[in-house]
Order: structure tokens, then C-alpha cells, then sequence
């Protein structure tokens, strides 16, 4: 066993859903990929055809060379979807879950994943050698058939304070780039969604209303960072938030007076609270310990998934709070070995049961 190529994930999908069609089924994204590949969700869940029910989404393999995402996505799928199937718990090593937990997640809400964002990216990234340590996507538009000046940060390209000359502080260190041969891949897109591959996941936010959680599957830092990404937490003052230009060309500077991201302080609570649940229980597997930030806490960030699916309820109160995540699993190797990539499937899928289930237990109680 290694890790799963782009088809292998596609049949992985097909062959759940037929195992499972009780409680999964596969949603074809409207989207193909630059190069042609047809993208696919898994909704999984009693409710699954039911497209306003509560959800949670997972996405993997964003960026291409961070393969273990999708495997993640895919095993912890397959082992809910078993258990579910089996009336059973679920263990690993030290953590265990009740059936009744199980039963709970998958009856009371829909989880649905999409474990390969960028299959082009991937199927590049896995394609030889030298290809391992790509980033982007693979649009050729704005590289002037340069073969390094190909493709876009996807995790760039969403849109929230994307033009960053704008709206952020000239000296802020936004991990963001304008310039498509940019050497460290972060290439935002020649527009807002400009990439098919963005435009998915925001169709999915449109279509499936009731997406109240996200979390973007990343490697490799070894921690799980809640929003935002603009700037640091505060809870004061309301009126310092991303939508006030009057805060243009001064945010994205660590500990200034001038301007920190405003969070409701039960939002703030209550993330932190859900990504320390997630670690605890991924520590339970075999004692690694993830830290639990912030994710302006790795860098400034501008166009990225996470913070763009929180800001939606605040441009649109009409519009499902998305509360956001993004993982980082692993620690300093994009591809570790598979020996070890395997552990780190089962302590991830330890946390990300735990965080589903305590997501159906807090709404639950309201
Ligand atoms: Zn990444």
C-alpha cells in the first residue's frame, strides 16, 4: 500500500457510495479541472439527498504536493461509513467511539468530502520525481509557456481581501503573490475564482446551505488553526473587521495597536474550544500533540479557503455561519513515508470524529 493516485480516489468514491448507498452518494462538482478531470464530493449521512441539511465539509490535496490529504478524507469516510453499517464503534488505539456516536454523526448531520481539490496538481505532483514538490494547480494562461510559471495557489485565489496590495499594511508578511513565476508557488490567479478548481468549493458553500463547519486538510506543521487568517483575534472592536476599508493598507501586522480582526467572542470560544477537542483526541491515538492556533499564527493570509467560507455570514447574514479550520498534519515532510502516513491517518481520523461529533452534540443542545 502507498498512497492513493487521482483514479484510485475517484474509484475509492464510486465504490463507497455503491457499498454504502443508504447513507452516501456521490455529487459531481460543476467544475472540471484546467485539464479535464471531472471532480467529485461524497455526501455522506442518513440525510444525504437533503441539501439544506446541517453538513460539515472536508476538503483534501488543495495544494498538490500535500498528498496525505486525500487519503485522510478517504479513510475516515470509509471507516464512519463501515461502522455506521455495522452498528459498531470506532477505535483507535486508545480513542474509542461509541456506536451511539456514530450513529449520531451519521443521522443528524451530513459530512461531506472532497478529497481531491486539485487532481491535476496531484496527478502532476505524482507523476515523477521531479514533479513532487508541486503546489499549484496546472493553468498554463499566464505563464508564457514557462513550465515554472505554470499553475495557481488555489488557497490564494478565494475571494477575501485577495488584492492584498490593497488591503493589507505594505510591510504585512502576506504569504500571497501576484507574480505567476512567483518560486514559492503561492500565485493567487489572474482574478478572484478565476480557477475552476475554487469555484467547487464556493458552489458547494452556495448549493449546500447547511455547511456549517469546514476544515482544509494541509500538511505539514503539525497543528489545527481556526480564523482568522487577516490579522489577530480581537473581540472589541466590531468596527475593525475585513470589511472596512477605512483599515486598508493597515492590517496584517502582528502586535500593532492599530488594527486586529474582529471575532463575536462566543465564535472565538467556541472555535477554540472544537480545535482543542480535535487534538485531544488525535493525542489520544499515540501521544502526539498538534497545537491549536490561530491561523494568522503561520502568516498573514489573503485569498485563503478557510477565512473566505467564515466571512460569507458576515457580508450576507442571510448566509450559514461557516465555522473554519484548517489542518496541518504531519510535521516538516509533505509525502512522509507511508509507515508513518498510515499513523497519521488514524490519530487525524481519531480528531475529525471527534470534532463531528461534537459539532452534533453542541447543536444538539441549542
Ligand atoms: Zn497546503
Amino acid at each position: 500500500m502507498t498512497y492513493l493516485n487521482v483514479d484510485e480516489v475517484e474509484d475509492a468514491l464510486t465504490s463507497l457510495s455503491r457499498t454504502y448507498s443508504n447513507t452516501s452518494q456521490i455529487v459531481e462538482l460543476p467544475n472540471k479541472s484546467i485539464e479535464g478531470r471531472t471532480i467529485h464530493a461524497l455526501i455522506i449521512g442518513k440525510n444525504k439527498a437533503n441539501r439544506k441539511n446541517k453538513s460539515i465539509l472536508f476538503t483534501g490535496s488543495v495544494h498538490a504536493r500535500e498528498w496525505g490529504g486525500s487519503d485522510i478524507c478517504v479513510y475516515f469516510a470509509a471507516d464512519l461509513l463501515e461502522a455506521y453499517s455495522k452498528d459498531t464503534g470506532l477505535r483507535y488505539q486508545d480513542q474509542y467511539f461509541e456506536s451511539s456516536q456514530i450513529r449520531r454523526i451519521i443521522e443528524e448531520t451530513n459530512i461531506i468530502i472532497v478529497p481531491d481539490v486539485n487532481p491535476d496538481g496531484k496527478a502532476y505532483s505524482q507523476g515523477g520525481p521531479a514533479n513532487v514538490l508541486w503546489r499549484r494547480n496546472r493553468n498554463p494562461d499566464e505563464s508564457h509557456g514557462e513550465p515554472d510559471c505554470i499553475g495557481v495557489d488555489l488557497n490564494r485565489n478565494y475571494d477575501l481581501l485577495w488584492d492584498f496590495t490593497e488591503c493589507f499594511a505594505p510591510d504585512a508578511r502576506v504569504e500571497t503573490s501576484a507574480d505567476p513565476c512567483d518560486p514559492r508557488q503561492r500565485y493567487r490567479g489572474s482574478a478572484v475564482f478565476s480557477e475552476p478548481e475554487t469555484r467547487n468549493i464556493k458552489w458547494l458553500l452556495d448549493e449546500f446551505e447547511g455547511i456549517g463547519h469546514y476544515m482544509d486538510i494541509h500538511c505539514a506543521v503539525g497543528a489545527i488553526y481556526y480564523c482568522w487568517g487577516i490579522d489577530q483575534n480581537q473581540v472589541l472592536e466590531a468596527k475593525q473587521n475585513f470589511r472596512n476599508a477605512q483599515y486598508d493598507k493597515v492590517r496584517g501586522i502582528e502586535n500593532d495597536k492599530e488594527y486586529k480582526e474582529y471575532i463575536p467572542l462566543t465564535d472565538y470560544n467556541y472555535v477554540k474550544d472544537l480545535a482543542s477537542t480535535f487534538a485531544n483526541a488525535l493525542e489520544n491515538v499515540r501521544g502526539t500533540r498538534y497545537s491549536v492556533e490561530q491561523s494568522f499564527g503561520l502568516y498573514p493570509t489573503s485569498g485563503a479557503g478557510d477565512d473566505y467560507a467564515f466571512s460569507r455570514h458576515f457580508l450576507d447574514v442571510d448566509k450559514n455561519k461557516v465555522y473554519s479550520f484548517t489542518l496541518e498534519f504531519g510535521k516538516d515532510d509533505f509525502q512522509p513515508p507511508w509507515s508513518e502516513m498510515k499513523e497519521i491517518i488514524v490519530e487525524v481520523c481519531s480528531g475529525l470524529v471527534a470534532f463531528c461529533d461534537s459539532i452534533v452534540l453542541n447543536s444538539s443542545i441549542e
